[in-house]
């Protein structure tokens, strides 16, 4: 049932060490709102918790982005709009302008933030899998101070994250340097666009000599939250994909990503057709690779 929006209460505090104080001194209390496109709708289907509601988004603290020698780092509150819109990130990490690109409509890209699309922590996400193949490292900010994951660390399980009720999502901060990979993300969804994705894959690889060096792969839906494909990684790692190989490669790539598929069941799609087109997209990327 809807929930009633006057049954809500917003506040908003000047400064980011203001917030921060509020949630530290009533843990839990508040829910933080960023643009709100995830919370709006969990209002609007009443799933929403019946909390109070903390207004970060006018925070400029959490809004820019930040190119380093080495890096790029996105404030929690940067829009998709803002990443589509910058030239250093098109330039460095062209899978996530790619990823932003998807992540609903216009309208939806001009409010919702890389901070909200995180700690939403849905499986089936669009970001995740590209900040899981660039190695994103996440700053959390509370109170007493900051401490930072690897992204690969943020997710706990379904919803479930490393963030405490005192915490905010400060940054993301990308490693850059990675022309000389190749780079791969599709999304498998009802539409090519505004549709949630029923599985999607990133990939990086590195080759020398038809040898796969090194190679990245996440995935969103492939579980129950967005990972890392250990497993097909470490089976693909040092493999030929010469033409006399290519096609035991990618078995032995498929089996290792089917090792450790573990979809959900949901409305969106069965785990048995999220499980094998996740290895058909593996078999593109690796096609590809050995093409180009
Ligand atoms: C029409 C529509 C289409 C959509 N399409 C897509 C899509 O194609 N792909 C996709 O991935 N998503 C999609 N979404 C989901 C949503 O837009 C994204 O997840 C967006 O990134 C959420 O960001 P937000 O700032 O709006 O989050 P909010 O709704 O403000 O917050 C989401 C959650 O994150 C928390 N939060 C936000 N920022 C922080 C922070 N800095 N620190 C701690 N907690 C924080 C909030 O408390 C809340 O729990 C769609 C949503 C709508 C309404």
């Amino acid at each position: 049932m809807r929930s009633d929006a006057t049954q809500f209460e917003l506040t908003s505090e000047p400064s980011l060490n203001a917030v921060l104080t509020k949630l530290a001194a009533n843990p839990g209390k508040y829910t933080p709102l960023a643009g709100g496109t995830e919370i709006m709708v969990a209002l609007s289907t009443g799933r929403l918790p019946q909390k109070p509601l903390l207004n970060i988004l006018h925070l400029a603290e959490l809004r820019f982005i930040r190119e380093e020698p080495g890096s790029i780092t996105l404030g929690a509150n940067t829009t998709f709009t803002d990443i589509r819109n910058n030239a250093a990130i098109a330039r460095e990490l062209p899978l996530l302008i790619e990823s932003a690109s998807w992540t609903g409509a216009i309208a939806n890209q001009n409010r919702g933030t890389l901070g909200g699309n995180i700690v939403n922590a849905s499986p089936a996400a669009d970001n995740p899998p590209v900040l899981l193949v660039y190695g994103a490292i996440i700053t959390l900010i509370s109170s007493t101070g900051t401490r930072t994951i690897p992204y690969a660390d943020f997710h706990l399980g379904y919803k479930k994250t490393v963030l405490r009720p005192d915490e905010l999502v400060h940054s993301v901060t990308l490693p850059t340097g990675f022309a000389d990979y190749r780079q791969y993300i599709r999304k498998v969804g009802t539409r090519n666009a505004l549709a949630i994705s029923k599985i999607a894959l990133g990939g990086l690889a590195l080759v020398k000599d038809d040898t796969l060096t090194e190679i990245r792969l996440g995935a969103a839906s492939l579980t129950d939250r967005p990972i890392r494909c250990a497993a097909a990684e470490s089976a693909l790692q040092g493999q030929s994909l010469a033409p006399q190989h290519l096609e035991a490669t990618i078995r032995a790539g498929r089996a290792a990503l089917a090792s450790e598929a573990r979809p959900i069941d949901d409305i969106r799609s069965t785990a048995k057709y999220r499980a094998a087109v996740a290895e058909n997209l593996l078999e593109e990327f690796l096609r590809q690779i050995a093409k180009s």
